[in-house]
């Protein structure tokens, strides 16, 4: 059943989505070499709670951190680490927070260092086919006019692979609420979208093959070809003419730039 939010509902969105978004520009300001995605972790839940908010995924089914981070051939679900980050890795941060009973959900793909041209591109396309899909956003349209757009731009018209095992969704009071946004499939088809229903846009795309596995941690979601995967997402408010977009990528662009150990040449 998808939920329909008043304007004031959708507010709350919103407030939880921009402290998302915060957490996620802090990271961009200190990210580096050398760092452990689990230090990245730990500022992620001390930042949300001291904002008078909670980390939603920590406990949601079981999963143990605050922060999913996905480095390199991880796609999603990442577990932070003591492992130490390196030039040329691409680090995933996908953040919730819920306060004042709403969820908001944003992640964002950081480059760290040197970057190859290939892989800088895949992070180009993808964060643009979040954008794309998100024009599609509109009363009156389906689902699979947002998953059709994602698709057709990044594996039609760029040859990578769309991962077909996880999908974007509705949410609010609860994490995941319907309808499922998937990154993939026939235009016209899905879900019909009406006003003020509230969605997470997740494309989800892979440099080489769109086939992925488990980890044996049971939550790390890797391509089968071990190579890279990017990962933008953000919660949108569906409207008649033109999607309100609840989560913002403007300051963690804004201190990416001032970051000299991120890439931020795209
Ligand atoms: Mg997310
Ligand atoms: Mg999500």
């Amino acid at each position: 059943m998808v939920h329909i939010k008043t304007n004031e509902e959708i507010a709350l969105v919103r407030e939880s989505s921009l402290l998302v978004s915060a957490t996620l520009s802090e990271v961009a300001s200190f990210l580096k070499p050398g760092m452990t995605t689990h230090q990245i972790d730990v500022f992620v839940d001390k930042f949300i709670r001291d904002h008078g908010a909670i980390p939603s995924f920590k406990g949601y089914g079981g999963f143990p951190f605050s922060a999913c981070i996905s480095v390199n051939d991880a796609v999603v679900h990442g577990f932070p680490n003591n492992q130490e980050i390196r030039s040329g890795d691409i680090i995933s941060v996908d953040v919730g927070v819920f306060k004042n009973g709403f969820h908001g959900d944003s992640a964002y793909t950081f480059a760290v260092g040197e970057i190859s041209a290939e892989i800088a591109k895949l992070l180009t396309v993808t964060r643009e086919s979040l954008y794309r899909g998100i024009e599609k956003a509109v009363a009156g349209n389906r689902t699979g006019d947002i998953a059709n757009t994602i698709q057709d731009y990044t594996e039609k018209q760029h040859g990578y692979g769309v991962v077909r095992e996880l999908v974007g969704h509705g949410l609010g009071r609860n994490l995941h609420e319907d309808p499922q946004v998937p990154n993939f499939g026939k235009k016209g088809s899905g879900a019909k979208l009406k006003e003020n229903t509230v969605i997470a846009i997740e494309p989800m795309i892979n440099l080489g093959t769109k086939d992925v596995f488990y980890d044996k941690d049971g939550w790390t979601v890797r391509t089968k070809d071990g190579k890279a995967s990017a990962h933008y997402e953000h919660t949108v408010a569906v409207k008649k003419n033109k999607a309100e977009i609840l989560s913002s990528f403007d300051a963690i662009m804004a201190n990416e730039k001032k970051n000299p150990e991120l890439f931020s040449d795209y």
